[in-house]
């Protein structure tokens, strides 16, 4: 719906966004775009792969540098759901989690892909040990804190320490409604810690999320508010229902804007990040499992002080109050509040490229007042 009345856009007299991170030429479709917080969106290259045939058919299994499949790979290839039933049906993550296979793997550190072929084939036939077979740390539950998201925890695969799964697990559940964590996790979901794909956290990134292979990667030590912000990204891009012009997504749109309009490709950008932090803000429960960190707001403020100012601001917008101890909003009621007070958030003020997010609001949806992005300390 277009928004026909004068907003509460604040007034901005700051001028061009200095903004740290770098646009790059794209080349490619949306789909191979990483979206990196506290770095560059980058392009993400295509992953070596081996070819391997198995029952005439072949499979590009990828491999690092030295040739090995990693582990995180593994764990992608058995949330691929839709793909490697011998009949076509879709696998069941559950199912086969469920109870180890009569056929099983132990794999060594360096995985070669010639190990684990008829696997890649067919994971329901049998069990790699450590990541589908019954005692499976990768999927343990652990940390979940409620009954009715258990079926969709279960197809989220966490690598990391036994104390990072728990914060995941216990951030998605106390963030997220059991509805959304089934849309997030409909065609499969990955969470990696920084480990093996580390390479892809440039500078000082907190985080990212690959739209093309749904992956989530949070740096080591991230606060929960992190790991909120990367889910809501996939969120964003995996619920078709949602229709707001702040809370939906806007990685494939601009990635075709990337290519013949970088102006409106940087406010989509900012617009991306703005909204998905502000729906952060609102969803973190308690709010203090934001910590130290200040996201975005970091490019509003002269310091981290600043910057948390700005941001307990606009939880109190958001959610009525910035009570440390107290839970925010979930399911509709989050994103409804992030629809109706976005353009009142210090936070739409974020610019990318001296494209402020509200921009967007001003330039597609008829917003009236217009403001240029605050400048970046
Ligand atoms: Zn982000």
């Amino acid at each position: 719906m277009a928004m026909k009345k004068k907003t509460a856009c604040r007034k901005k007299t700051t001028s061009e966004n200095k903004c740290a991170s770098r646009s790059k030429k794209t080349k490619t479709e949306s789909r191979q775009w990483i979206i990196a917080d506290g770095g560059s969106w980058v392009e993400k290259k295509a992953p070596k792969t081996k070819k391997i045939v198995v029952d005439g058919k072949t499979y590009d299994i990828p491999v690092d540098k030295d040739g090995f499949v990693s582990e995180s790979s593994l764990i992608m290839r058995f949330a691929q759901v839709d793909d490697g039933d011998r009949d076509d049906r879709t696998r069941s993550v559950n199912r086969d989690l469920d109870k180890t296979a009569s056929k099983t793997l132990k794999l060594g550190d360096k995985i070669r892909p010639e190990e684990i072929a008829a696997w890649w084939a067919h994971p329901n036939e049998s069990d790699i040990i450590g990541i589908d077979d019954e005692n499976t740390q990768v999927f343990t539950t652990e940390g979940a804190t409620r009954k009715s998201s258990l079926p969709y925890q279960r197809k989220i695969g966490i690598v990391g320490t036994p104390s990072e799964r728990r914060q995941v697990r216990k951030a998605l559940d106390e963030c997220f409604t059991a509805g959304e964590l089934k849309k997030l996790t409909a065609d499969g979901s990955v969470y990696v810690f920084a480990s093996d794909e580390r390479k892809n956290l440039s500078g000082n990134a907190s985080g990212y999320y690959s739209p093309s292979d749904g992956m989530i990667v949070i740096r080591k030590g991230a606060t929960s508010g992190t790991i909120v912000h990367e889910t809501v990204h996939r969120l964003r891009h995996k619920d078709t229902g949602r229709t707001g012009k702040f809370t939906s997504s806007k990685v494939n749109e601009h990635a075709r804007a990337a290519k013949d309009n970088p102006e409106r490709a940087h406010y989509l950008r900012a617009v991306e990040e703005a909204g998905t932090e502000c729906e952060t803000v609102a969803r973190m429960s308690p709010f203090s499992m934001n910590g130290k960190r200040t996201s975005y707001y970091g490019a509003l403020a002269r310091d981290p002080d600043g910057a948390r100012k700005l941001m307990a601001e606009d939880r109190k917008l958001l959610v009525g109050n910035a009570d440390p101890d107290k839970k925010g909003l979930k399911g509709k009621k989050a994103v409804s509040s992030v629809e109706k007070n976005f353009t009142k958030t210090h936070i739409s003020s974020y610019g990318y490229g001296g494209e402020a997010a509200n921009k967007y609001g001003f330039a597609e949806h008829g917003c009236v007042k217009k403001t240029k992005a605050r400048k970046r300390n």
